[in-house]
């Protein structure tokens, strides 16, 4: 297990949910009120949104109610799969999925007011996860959801940008991913996202940038009170640029534990690579390795037995081998089976894989794309796709709202024109997105 694990059980949407009960759950839905996690960072950000909702004296837009009609419905938890089935979305919330048997009164009572989406001859899945991307703009977000994946956790922002884009799920269905905002990247050298807060001028001038255990605590605190609900940081320098050796150790075990001591109840992700960078990172207590290409046997050992998930972010590091850097390239090339072989062995030692495409800015890589390299380097389609969905929500701690079609969970759904369980290709071209009960993207 985690080492600070909680879990969302008491947060578990109604299954018939009235207007007050969308009302007052959308805050927690938007991630705002973060799960099951009670502590300083995750409770300032709901007081903001209850405060936010007070002033602004309004209440979120519901979305109109969608009928997914025809297709067939796959289950990734279970690998179920429902031929000519039908989801019923009403009120950001699926109000029922399955056999037209199964649904009918659930199209009834929409009838009239409800759109219909032909899914005929295509495959309909909950909305994809990905689990580290770097959302810095609305059209970063806009991008992000029409490739397909309509929650997200972000493995850091500038500015505090995701932060801000959390709420948008709620306020503004369809213009950002549901998220898990990590806020200001924990690193030596914080460049210009000092500017974010004035409270971290403090580090702006210190020598070697932040390394001190009262250091690090202090800009995970600073990050809490910004009310993230994840906290990013490192064990090694980054693979995407060339002038640095990504198997150098920047951050060792008792750094990256001052930050974990410091997250309280938010999770820590921690971007590594060499071996050594992350032991000491999963032995800190992390709650999930990013990149992580290479992880030992022992390491994977030990993060089967802490629970420690394993974001291998497939698309970035194979990426590089297209690099016009020749030293990126070589470095792409050279990690690319390294990785592939390391997430075969953590599947097969039942380390938790998860899907994350560490996109940055509007050139997202789908996260279809990157349940694609799960399958290429060796993962069964079924262990992909729940990379992308089922695993994904439960290292963000929504399993209760996410990753599946189930009733009372969220309105997010894409279809796709092939089978996932037997086409790796099948989730890189998506014809429809919904994302909070609103279509992001309906091909021609
Ligand atoms: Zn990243």
């Amino acid at each position: 297990m985690c080492l600070h694990d909680h879990d969302a059980s008491t947060e578990v949407p109604p299954t018939v949910p009235s207007r007050r009960h969308v009302l007052s759950v959308a805050g927690v839905l938007a991630g705002v009120a973060g799960s099951g996690l009670a502590g300083a960072g995750t409770a300032s950000a709901a007081m903001r949104t209850q405060d936010a909702r007070a002033r602004y004296r309004g209440e979120p837009p519901v979305p109109d109610p969608i009928v997914i009609d025809g297709g067939t419905l796959v289950d990734p938890l279970t690998g179920d799969v429902v031929e000519d089935g039908v989801v019923v979305l009403a009120r950001g919330r699926v109000l029922a999925s399955g056999t037209r048997d199964a649904t009918r009164r659930a199209v009834r009572s929409v009838q009239g007011s409800a759109r219909t989406i032909s899914a005929t001859g295509r495959w309909v899945l909950p909305g994809l996860v990905d689990a580290h991307v770097h959302v810095n703009a609305l059209a970063d977000a806009a991008a992000v959801l029409r490739a397909g994946a309509t929650t997200v956790r972000s493995g850091s922002s500038n500015f505090y940008q995701d932060v801000a884009l959390r709420p948008l799920a709620t306020w503004a269905p369809g213009r950002a991913p549901r998220m898990r905002a990590a806020g200001v990247f924990v690193s030596p050298d914080l460049g210009d996202t000092v500017l974010a807060d004035p409270d971290l001028a403090p580090l702006a001038g210190l020598r070697g940038g932040v390394r001190s255990a009262s250091d690090l605590r202090y800009l995970t605190r600073v990050n809490r009170s910004r009310g993230v609900d994840v906290v990013k940081t490192r064990a090694n320098p980054r693979a995407g640029l060339a002038e640095q050796d990504p198997t150098e150790l920047v951050y060792d075990r008792e750094q990256i534990a001052a930050v974990v001591s410091a997250a309280g109840p938010a999770d820590v992700l921690c971007h590594a690579y060499s071996e050594r960078g992350i032991d000491g990172a999963v032995r800190a207590g992390v709650r999930s390795i990013e990149h992580g290409v290479y992880v030992g046997e022992s390491t994977l050992e030990q993060m089967r037995r802490r629970g420690t998930y394993f974001t291998p972010t497939m698309a970035a590091v194979t990426g590089l081998s297209g690099s016009p850097d020749p030293v990126l390239a070589a470095r792409g090339r050279e990690y690319t089976p390294v990785l592939q072989a390391a997430v075969r062995a953590a599947h097969e030692r039942g380390v938790t894989v998860v899907a994350g495409t560490d996109s940055f800015g509007t050139d997202v890589d789908p996260i279809g794309t990157e349940f694609r390299l799960l399958v290429e380097a060796g993962l069964p389609h079924l262990a992909a796709l729940r990379a992308a969905t089922t695993n994904a929500a439960r290292l963000l701690r929504w399993s209760d709202r996410v990753g599946r079609l189930r009733q009372g969970f969220q309105a997010d759904v894409v279809v796709a024109d092939a089978d996932p369980l037997v086409d790796a290709t099948a989730l890189e071209q998506l014809s429809v997105v919904v994302a909070q009960g609103a279509v992001v993207r309906e091909a021609a």
